[in-house]
């Protein structure tokens, strides 16, 4: 890749992180070890103790963490949505309150949105918040939210009352875990991920003026200020994780032979892996145009971009999986291999944060001008 592409900067932090993540083999305090070398923080201002870079090093540490066989999906939810919108749209007090203990990661974010009868379509979420003196009550229910166990707080998307219909003006809290009327249940997932999701119950939830990010008129453009890098970070996870599975079908095809040569040099085997890298490269090109637009303050361009790169990459990583598994034969389906569990991760790429129809709607709306089925 050329300087053009990646700078010399980004390509060391690449090496960096490729080797502290695969000489890590203890998953326990992975967030804690990756935290301290500034990694979770590093697109977080370096006022608030990050690391002063952008979306574009997050996603590249993101992605390498991955490749090494190491995701950390909360890196999607809390220094990337989280952090940002706190960054960008906080008060000073929610600033100095989140941003330092995000970047050293002492404590963590999670981020609800989805509900169970709104699903993709945002604009139906009921999670209402209405005033009371100075204080607001938030009701409502939320679904996957991942991590909110280890999150010492989640920031939920609700709308104000005199909001409660039309178009979504939505409005964001900062709910800490142990608040009265806040509960979580955990959700039965088929998923090996140490980040877990759960169905919330928000209860009359009481939360004092200052948990309101930014402005209650806003939000809308706030919520799309986190939209962007949480997009363009489910790229970076799902482009880490299939070069992880395309890295470990390379190395078995090599290797294996069971007539004159290795299965590799069989083109049935080697072109659909060849494929896959491709698919891969061309994902991570326009996850970097993603974030370049996005670092450079065009959230518009960002947008497009963004949606884009998560397409491809789901795309992309589901492939590279599915081909590891048939390049490895029985093996693929081995609990010792680990390729087999990844069928089921690589899917979470193509559903979340928004799925891929959804995205397929959003270009042939926005980009090509074609009528709304809904
Ligand atoms: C592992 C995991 C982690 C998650 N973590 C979080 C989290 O931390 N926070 C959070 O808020 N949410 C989280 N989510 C939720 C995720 O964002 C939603 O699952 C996703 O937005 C899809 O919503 P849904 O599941 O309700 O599907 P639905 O909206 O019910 O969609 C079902 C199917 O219908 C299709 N569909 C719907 N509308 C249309 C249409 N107009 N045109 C064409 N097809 C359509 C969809 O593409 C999909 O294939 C997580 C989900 C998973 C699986």
């Amino acid at each position: 890749m050329t300087t053009l592409i990646e700078s010399d900067e980004h390509k060391a932090l690449r090496a960096a992180v490729a080797s502290f993540a695969t000489a890590h083999t203890d998953t326990g305090d992975l967030w804690q070890a990756a935290a301290k070398l500034g990694y979770i923080g590093v697109n977080l201002p370096e006022t608030y103790g990050g690391g002063g870079g952008g979306i574009t090093e997050l996603s590249l540490v993101l992605e390498e963490m991955g490749a090494a066989g190491n995701p950390l999906l909360m890196m999607i939810v809390s220094p990337a949505i989280c952090g940002t919108v706190i960054a960008r749209f906080g008060t000073q007090a929610q600033k100095q309150q989140w941003l330092p203990a995000l970047a050293d990661g002492t404590r963590l974010m999670a981020f609800g949105i989805t509900e169970p009868d709104a699903g993709s379509n945002s604009h139906r979420i009921t999670t209402t918040a209405r005033r009371d003196g100075t204080d607001w009550l938030l009701t409502g229910r939320k679904v996957f939210v991942s991590g909110v166990d280890i999150a010492d707080a989640t920031l939920i998307v609700g709308r104000t009352e005199d909001a409660r219909t039309g178009t979504l003006k939505p409005c964001l809290f900062i709910v800490p875990r142990d608040a009265p009327g806040f509960t979580h249940r955990r959700i039965d997932m088929e998923l090996h991920s140490v980040e877990k999701q759960f169905e919330l119950v928000l209860d009359d939830v009481r939360l004092p003026a200052e948990a309101l990010v930014g402005d209650e008129d806003a939000g809308l453009l706030q919520l799309f200020a986190g939209l962007n890098p949480e997009r363009i970070m489910t790229a970076a996870f799902a482009i880490g994780m299939g070069r992880h599975a395309l890295a470990k079908a390379v190395a078995y095809a090599r290797d294996r032979t069971v007539w004159k040569t290795p299965i590799g040099a069989h083109q049935a085997i080697a072109h659909p892996l060849a494929q896959a890298h491709i698919e891969l490269e061309l994902a991570r090109l326009m996850m970097q145009k993603a974030a370049h637009l996005y670092d450079a303050g065009d959230d518009t361009g960002a947008g497009e971009a963004a949606n884009m790169a998560k397409y491809a990459a789901g795309e992309a990583c589901v492939r590279a999986v599915d081909q590891a598994v048939q390049t490895l034969g029985g093996n693929g389906l081995t609990a010792e291999f680990g390729i087999a569990r990844l069928i089921t991760a690589s899917r979470v790429a193509r559903i979340a944060p928004v799925s891929r129809e959804m995205i397929l709607n959003y270009v042939s709306h926005q980009t090509l001008g074609l009528p709304k089925s809904y």
